[in-house]
């Protein structure tokens, strides 16, 4: 049985004051039971989540971070950082990070063992363009991207997929529940194939403009366990109404 989890990607958005105001809001609806929750706030307001978080149900994670332990990589954020600062989850492999800065999955693989190797559970995003997706490429750029973050990892504790077709991110377009649970399956298909993987019991969450109106019928397919959650996560009642349909899904 693969509790569901539901995490929220807030990007580079957000004050001290916003962000106080939304978690007010999520710590107010922490008593669902049956989901598991997490937010990924900008690095800057980490610690003051993980402050007001503390002894809830919320986790905080980071939305990336860098491929080496320490040193001179001006910009970028260690693992060890996020771990020391109490988060429990990290974003890697974004479609936005592969886009704008150009992450291969090799980087990404660095980024999940970094990971890893502090506690950290990572979330590895992979997904398709809508081009390769109308071209049929669908299932093969996922299974690279699959194999080339997973392939020669030690040690995977905690890992979780996300699915996110990078033509259902922030769009509006969504995937159809049908399209979602096909590429789902197919994952974790993949997964039985990758060594120091438990396919059975590793989560794949579903990321793509997930709204409150669409989320039950995404939670209903087999091998959807929950979402990563961009635009909706960034307003308390539709990320509240997203955990409770997977809270209902249990
Ligand atoms: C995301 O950025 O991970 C995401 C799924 O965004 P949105 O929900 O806004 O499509």
């Amino acid at each position: 049985m693969r509790q569901p989890l539901v995490v929220g990607n807030w990007k580079m958005h957000g004050s001290r004051a916003s962000v106080a105001s939304l978690l007010d809001s999520l710590v107010a609806a922490q008593r669902l039971s049956g989901a598991e929750v997490a937010v990924c706030p900008s690095h800057v307001h980490i610690a003051q989540a993980v402050e007001r978080c503390a002894g809830t149900q919320i986790a905080v994670g980071g939305q990336d971070c860098s491929h080496a332990e320490e040193g001179a990589y001006t910009g970028d954020v260690a693992a060890a950082m996020l771990a020391d600062l109490g988060c429990r989850w990290v974003i890697v492999g974004h479609s936005e990070r592969r886009q704008y800065y150009g992450e291969s999955d090799a980087l990404v693989a660095a980024k999940a063992s970094a990971a890893v190797s502090v506690g950290l559970q990572p979330i590895i995003c992979v997904g398709e363009t809508r081009a390769q997706r109308e071209a049929n490429e669908a299932e093969a750029v996922v299974a690279a991207q699959i194999q080339g973050a997973l392939q020669a990892q030690e040690d995977l504790a905690g890992l979780v997929i996300a699915y996110e077709p990078v033509w259902a991110i922030g769009t509006g377009l969504t995937a159809s529940p049908e399209q979602a649970q096909q590429m789902h399956a197919y994952i974790r298909s993949l997964l039985e194939g990758i060594a120091n993987v438990d396919a059975q019991t590793t989560r794949i969450l579903y990321g793509g403009s997930v709204k409150p109106g669409n989320a039950s019928e995404l939670f209903a397919g087999e091998d959807i366990d929950g979402a990563l959650v961009g635009g909706a996560s960034l307003v308390a009642d539709d990320f509240r109404a997203i955990l409770e349909c997977a809270a209902r899904q249990r």
